[in-house]
């Protein structure tokens, strides 16, 4: 594997292997199964359907070992580790569902978009330091109680990165701009639109 840092494609890849092995993620984790959840047009709740990936790099195919789906995600300790997958694997499906449907507009995300995607899913300092320290709190509705979780718990940094990008590129009220906020933007719009 070659990335252009020489590490390979994944920062955590060293010639010994993964460095945080004991915590990779759930994607890791399920590696060399793939993962697709989506919800059906006649059903009520989202099906996860699995299959199996066969690239000639992974070893594991070679093993004479075989399991189900069940015992392999007991194994692989990803109960735990799901949960905190599933707000970006829902955003990621979405996004490709959009892709093929064709999205609000059958617009693909703004480039700026998808690099505040990144940050706010995979750079977790970053993405406090930018919550903190910029206008999003005077922008939107987020409980003093909320913001101190944020401050001291990554898992409810994370819950706001999947809330405000759910937000942002699907329009779903997961997160609420506060109601001066979006007064000024309606009055923004109209007058952009020549409206009294
Ligand atoms: S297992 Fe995952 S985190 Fe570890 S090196 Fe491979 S891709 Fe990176």
């Amino acid at each position: 594997m070659g990335g252009n840092d020489g590490r390979g494609p994944c920062p955590f890849s060293t010639p010994d292997g993964c460095s945080v092995y004991d915590q990779r993620p759930a994607t890791c984790r399920y590696y060399p199964l793939g993962m697709v959840s989506m919800k059906m047009k006649d059903m009520e709740t989202k099906e996860d359907f699995f299959f199996l990936v066969k690239e000639d790099h992974c070893q594991g195919h070679c093993e004479s070992k075989s399991q189900n789906v069940g015992d392999y995600r007991t194994e692989q300790q990803l109960e735990e580790y799901e949960r905190i997958n599933r707000g970006w694997v829902d955003i990621l499906m979405k996004m490709a569902s959009w892709k093929v449907l064709g999205g609000p507009g059958g617009k693909e995300p703004s480039l700026q978009t998808k690099k505040m995607f990144f940050t706010a899913t995979t750079d977790v300092d970053g993405f406090r330091a930018f919550v903190l320290g910029s206008r999003f709190l005077e922008a939107y509705d987020v409980s003093p109680e909320a913001v101190e979780l944020i401050k001291a718990s990554d898992d409810a940094l994370l819950q706001l990165a999947f809330d405000w990008m759910k937000n942002v590129l699907f329009n779903e009220p997961t997160i609420m701009l506060k109601e001066q906020v979006l007064k000024e933007a309606i009055a923004r719009v109209r007058t952009d639109m020549g409206a009294a």
